[in-house]
């Protein structure tokens, strides 16, 4: 992203930042070893509670885990309700997969938490909980020895920035950042929203980044890069496993096409909010 953002474009060709988000071991075991064959550098986000805590399997994982591997209903509680969850019932885990991810994604850290525990609990009475499948410090310093990695921040629990108060911002951004500092001795330039979408960021969360010591931060938001790219919101596209080769080249080589598409939305949503006068959710 460095090399990117700090040299302005020559040329018509199309440039491409790769960036991972979150820390996972299979990002070095299995996508490093392809991009070094084509000498393609990364910026690596990494939610460093994850890294050091083998234990904290996310939350996203979590439901993962019920999904495949629970048999027997689970109970947990969430907005203060009790609910039995049956993962054999195709409602349940459309409950699951769907509105409970919703709900994680858009609470505070306390309610999120509370979740997670009772989320535990619950999958550990019929399943024995693994450790997470993150990088652990060893295995990050080992691939830095590359000089290929830039790491980024991407704080501490990888909460909704934009539900936390200020207190909770600035102490997820910064444990994330001094810890990635220590592990690669060099300081980060670059942040990460988690999750990353509207929604997910603010412009008290951009500020505290910035506070932080950081150049800039990318969003999920599809977009391309430009000279008049805010530099804590810079636009990304998401690459999913799902997504076909094909989708994949016509997303990249069709960027400035999209970003073109996506900009004559956002005016037309936003002249149609001036003219109604509603609010809209950014
Ligand atoms: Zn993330």
């Amino acid at each position: 992203m460095s090399e990117l953002l700090q040299r302005p474009r020559t040329g018509t060709r199309i440039r491409v930042a790769v960036t991972f988000d979150d820390g996972y071991f299979d990002n070095i075991d299995v996508a490093m070893p392809i991009l070094r064959q084509y000498g393609i550098p990364i910026t690596w986000f990494v939610a460093t509670d994850f890294i050091d805590n083998a234990d904290l399997v996310p939350w996203w994982d979590l439901i993962d885990l019920t999904l495949a591997e629970c048999y027997e209903p689970v109970e947990f509680t969430v907005d203060g309700i009790k609910g039995i969850y049956d993962p054999t019932v195709v409602a349940d885990r459309q409950w699951l997969n769907t509105r409970l991810r919703m709900i994680l994604k858009s609470t505070g850290l306390l309610q999120r938490d509370a979740i997670i525990e009772d989320m535990r609990y619950a999958i550990s009475r019929q399943y024995t909980l693994p450790t997470n499948s993150y990088a652990r410090e060893e295995e990050i310093k080992s691939v830095l020895q590359g000089g290929d990695i830039e790491l980024g921040g991407h704080t501490g629990s990888h909460p909704n920035v934009a539900l936390c108060s200020s207190d909770e911002l600035k102490a997820e951004i910064n444990r994330g950042k001094i810890r990635l500092e220590k592990i690669s001795g060099q300081s980060l330039n670059w942040f990460a929203y988690p999750f990353g979408g509207r929604g997910a960021f603010s412009p008290s969360a951009a500020k505290a980044v910035q506070e932080a010591g950081f150049n800039g931060a990318c969003s999920l938001v599809s977009g391309t890069v430009s000279m008049k790219t805010e530099k804590y919101m810079i636009p990304r596209y998401a690459i999913s496993p799902n997504m076909t080769m094909e989708t994949f080249k016509a997303r990249v080589l069709g960027a400035p096409l999209y970003a073109g598409l996506e900009s004559l939305r956002s005016s037309i949503s936003m002249s149609s909010v001036r003219k109604y006068g509603k609010g809209f959710v950014g």
